[in-house]
This record gives C-alpha cells, sequence and structure tokens, in this order.
C-alpha cells in the first residue's frame, strides 16, 4: 500500500543528516545552479554525497547580508516558518543561536501575536519565530554551508547543459573568458521562478515539464522602522494580523511586523487584486494605527527608506514528475519548481523539505543512470501541500469575488477549512492543529480529521454541517 501523504511529509520535516562514519559518496562533482536559499540547503545535503560540490551563482554575493538583483523579493518581509527553521538547525547546527547572537530575534510564543478579523488567536499554539530580515538569513546560510570543506561557490551565470548517454555530464556558464564548461556528474536547478531549466532541456530532445499558474494578484509593501531599545519591553516581537472583508481602509487583507536584526522593525501591509497597501510612510502608518498596538509601536519608529513594493501575479508549479525522457542526475528545488502566493511565507520552509527530499533520495542509494523519479515523487508531497494551502486559498477568495459556482465537495471542504480557521481564536488545540499546517510542520490533510472539524464547529457555535 502506498504511504500516505501525511506520514511522508512527517519523515521529511523531520529528518537529519546521516551519522557520522555512514555518509556515502554517491558522485564526483555535483553542481548546484543558482546560491540563494534552496541552492544553498541543496548544497549543505549534497556535501554528505559528493567528493565536491560546486555552486554557480551569478551574482555577487558575500556574508554581509546586502540585497542583490537576483533576488528582487529581498526587501521584504521573510518570515522563515518553524518548519524551514528547525530543519535548517538540524542540518547546520547552531544556525538560530549564531543568528540571535548577531541580532536577529527569537520571538518566544509569549511575544508572538496572531490576530483574525482583530481577535487574538487563542494562546498555547504558537512556536518559536525567527524575525531577521531575508539578505540576512541568506548571508548565514551562506557563511556556514560554504564553510563546508567541499563545498565552494563560483560567480558565473548557468546558461545550459551538456549530456552523456541520457543523464547530465557537465554545466555550461559564462565568464570572463566566454562560454565554458564545468564538468559535473549531478546538477541541481535552485534558479528560482525565473529559471530555464525547463526550455533547456526542451530544447536538447527531453520532456518538457509542466507548467501551472494560478493568478494571486497579490500586492505587497514593506518598510522599515527603527526599533527602540524600550520595544523590547513589547508583548509582541512578531505578529500577523489576518482581515476578511471589509478591510481597515478598505483595502489591506494581511499585515505583519517582525522585530529584525539591526534593532529594526520590518513591517508589512499586503493588498489583493485592485486593493494595493500605501506607497509612502505616511500612508504606512496610516494604516497601522487601525492595527494592534505593536503595528503602532513599530511604524512609530524613524523610517529608515522609503516604501518597497512588490507585485506577484501569480502562484507556480513546474511538473516534473512521470515524464518520460528527462536527463538522469538532474533535479530542480525551491521557487524553481514551485513558487506560491508569499503570504503563506512557504518559500524558504518548502526549499528546506526539497532539500530534505534530495536527502532521502540519494541515501537510499538511487539508481543514477535514469531520472530521479523517486526524488520528483516526494518532492510532489511537499510541493502539493504548500499549493493545498496557498493556491487553495487564493481559489477560494478569486471564486468568491467571481460569485463562481464550485462543486459541492470542494464547497464542504472550503467550509470545513473555514470552521477551523474561525475556530483558532477560541479554541487552543484546533490553533495548534492550525499552526502545525501553516508553519509546514504537518501535512494539510491532518485538519481533514472529522473530530477536529467537529471541535472547531462546536467551538464556532456553528451548525453540524456546511449549510450555505
Ligand atoms: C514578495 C515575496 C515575499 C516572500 N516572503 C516569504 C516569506 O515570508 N517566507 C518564505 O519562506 N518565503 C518567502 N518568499 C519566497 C522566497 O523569497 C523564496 O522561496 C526563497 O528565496 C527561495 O528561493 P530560491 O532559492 O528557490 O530562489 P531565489 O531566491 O529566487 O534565488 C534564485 C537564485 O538563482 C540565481 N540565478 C538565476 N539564474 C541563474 C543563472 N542562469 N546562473 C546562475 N545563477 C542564477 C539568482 O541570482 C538567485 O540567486 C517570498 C517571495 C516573495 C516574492
Amino acid at each position: 500500500m502506498a504511504e500516505s501523504p501525511i506520514s511522508v511529509f512527517d519523515r521529511l520535516v523531520n529528518a537529519g543528516p546521516p551519522a557520522p562514519g555512514v555518509t556515502r559518496t554517491t558522485v564526483d562533482t555535483a553542481c548546484v545552479l543558482g546560491g540563494s536559499i534552496a541552492g544553498l540547503l541543496a548544497a549543505r545535503v549534497l556535501a554528505d554525497h559528493a567528493r565536491q560540490v560546486i555552486v554557480v551563482e551569478r551574482d555577487e554575493t558575500g556574508t554581509d547580508g546586502r540585497p542583490r538583483a537576483g533576488v528582487p523579493q529581498d526587501q521584504q518581509v521573510h518570515s522563515l516558518l518553524p518548519g524551514g527553521r528547525l530543519w535548517i538547525e538540524r542540518w547546520l547546527p547552531g544556525f538560530t543561536r549564531e543568528a540571535q547572537d548577531l541580532g536577529a530575534v527569537l520571538a518566544t510564543p509569549e511575544q508572538s501575536l496572531t490576530c483574525l478579523d482583530g481577535r487574538p488567536q487563542a494562546p498555547g499554539a504558537a512556536h518559536a519565530l525567527l524575525g531577521a530580515s531575508r539578505p540576512f538569513l541568506e548571508s548565514r546560510l551562506r557563511a556556514r554551508v560554504l564553510a563546508l570543506p567541499n563545498v565552494s561557490a563560483v560567480r558565473s551565470r548557468a546558461t545550459g547543459l551538456t549530456y552523456r548517454d541520457g543523464a547530465v555530464s557537465g554545466v555550461r556558464h559564462t565568464t570572463d573568458h566566454g562560454e565554458e564548461v564545468l564538468a559535473a556528474d549531478f546538477v541541481v536547478d535552485a534558479m528560482g521562478r525565473s529559471s530555464r531549466l525547463a526550455e533547456w532541456v526542451h530544447a536538447d530532445g527531453y520532456d518538457k515539464p509542466r507548467l501551472e499558474r494560478l493568478a494571486s494578484g497579490i500586492h505587497y509593501a514593506s518598510a522599515l522602522f527603527e526599533r527602540s531599545t524600550q520595544a523590547e519591553d513589547l508583548s509582541a516581537a512578531c505578529a500577523l494580523a489576518v482581515y476578511s472583508p471589509p478591510y481597515p481602509r478598505g483595502g489591506t487583507a494581511v499585515a505583519a511586523v517582525n522585530a529584525i536584526e539591526d534593532n529594526k522593525w520590518l513591517a508589512l501591509l499586503v493588498g489583493f487584486g485592485e486593493d494595493r497597501p500605501g506607497r509612502s510612510v505616511e500612508d504606512f502608518r496610516a494604516v497601522c494605527e487601525e492595527l494592534p498596538p505593536v503595528y503602532q509601536e513599530a511604524a512609530r519608529g524613524a523610517a529608515v527608506r522609503e516604501v518597497v513594493t512588490y507585485r506577484q501575479a501569480d502562484s507556480r508549479r513546474r511538473g516534473f514528475s512521470g515524464l518520460e525522457r528527462f536527463p538522469a542526475r538532474l533535479v530542480s528545488v525551491g521557487d524553481a519548481v514551485a513558487s506560491f502566493n508569499p503570504v503563506y511565507g512557504q518559500g524558504m520552509s518548502s526549499a528546506a523539505l526539497h532539500a530534505s527530499c534530495l536527502a532521502e533520495f540519494l541515501e537510499g542509494g538511487p539508481r543514477l543512470d535514469r531520472g530521479a523519479e523517486e526524488f520528483f515523487r516526494l518532492q510532489d508531497v511537499v510541493v502539493d501541500a504548500a499549493w493545498a494551502v496557498s493556491a487553495g486559498g487564493d481559489a477560494a477568495r478569486l471564486d468568491a469575488e467571481n460569485g463562481v459556482e464550485v462543486p459541492e465537495e470542494v464547497r464542504q471542504q472550503r467550509w470545513a477549512l473555514q470552521q477551523v480557521i474561525g475556530a483558532t481564536v477560541v479554541d487552543g488545540d484546533v490553533a495548534q492543529a492550525f499552526n502545525q499546517v501553516s508553519f509546514m510542520l504537518r501535512h494539510p490533510f491532518t485538519l481533514a480529521d472529522p473530530h477536529l472539524l467537529e471541535r472547531a464547529v462546536a467551538a464556532n457555535g456553528a451548525p453540524a454541517s456546511g449549510g450555505r
């Protein structure tokens, strides 16, 4: 009998590195294309299985946490969900402590506040959340991964692949001297949402992974404020507020503030469709005035820079499993495979779980003379889980906005999820179950438990079936 997605997900979330001494070198040179979060985490895993790992990144990168062109979203609030952070902590022990020593803020459950329509989530459901900027997190990961003795980085732009006997044999890349080929017997595509890998392999005669898109029409605006030292006494170092219509000031659906390194507050306002958060610091402050006190406190400090906006039109996923002709020794991870509505904060944790898939695949002593189907099947479990949460939420919102009649089964599922979400402000156990899923610690199917639904319905005082 096939293993359930719940148990595969549990295993991937809780995986750790191989015990010392039992590590087996499976490949000689592994090459990772893209040196961002997904690429660095894949490199960490590959370091246990390859003689050498080379990370090819087109941007100049360092460990000083500076923003860079290849990651245009890096000025926006990035929450590292507990599912991702705990995985990273296992594979790079001490990561959280080091980040804290350099100024990142680990908000305890008591210092975290999650509100739904202005009502705080029931107590006892939160996890510690690490507050840091995206460039800071990436730079800390880079410092740790490049410190591994068999991992190195090359600054260059990958332009294609070479093959031998149906397997990848190298990476074409441009250098100051023109195009060169880097010999590699295992290649990981971590080139992000705009990866051209699908086009490359298709042009080389292999099957093209299917691309699926779902509109998300999301507008982000992030602002950075000075955080006074007295602010450390504040009850929330990390806060998330989710609003159903009518939104405050007619447009903001989600708002978040995180205390981050260098004594700053990084604050985010999100709108959907025609609803755009303000572009000026004054607009930003005006919205925060209508939110819980921690938002007002965060926006009171001096603004460190102008508000930075970002628009993402859609969520995307590429289907690699089940392709008849795909090169051996080649996999894809991170946003290159699936990038979601960022409001759900799943990207970096998904990247960690894709690296977990890679670890399980390589530890299983795979056949490397054919496409990495076992890897892609594991990865589908992770992508399906994240997609169910984010694309499921977007589809429900868009269908409601456009008056779309959905099948009865889908209507029941959405009603059940609304019951669970609604009950998170009154029942700590329901909130705990919901957070485990939204923090990528458990698979969303765990929310389909009839006892949980019964409890949520009772907590909400709603009728026992999904009445209209
Ligand atoms: C507005 C916004 C907010 C977000 N908020 C969150 C959040 O709160 N929490 C969260 O977990 N995630 C969030 N995400 C998602 C997160 O940014 C990504 O999931 C995360 O960066 C991992 O991406 P990646 O490493 O796969 O790709 P990317 O970070 O996009 O990196 C791709 C890398 O590949 C390099 N590259 C590309 N092409 C080439 C080439 N040809 N040769 C060499 N190098 C190349 C690029 O320079 C870049 O370094 C957010 C995303 C957006 C857009």
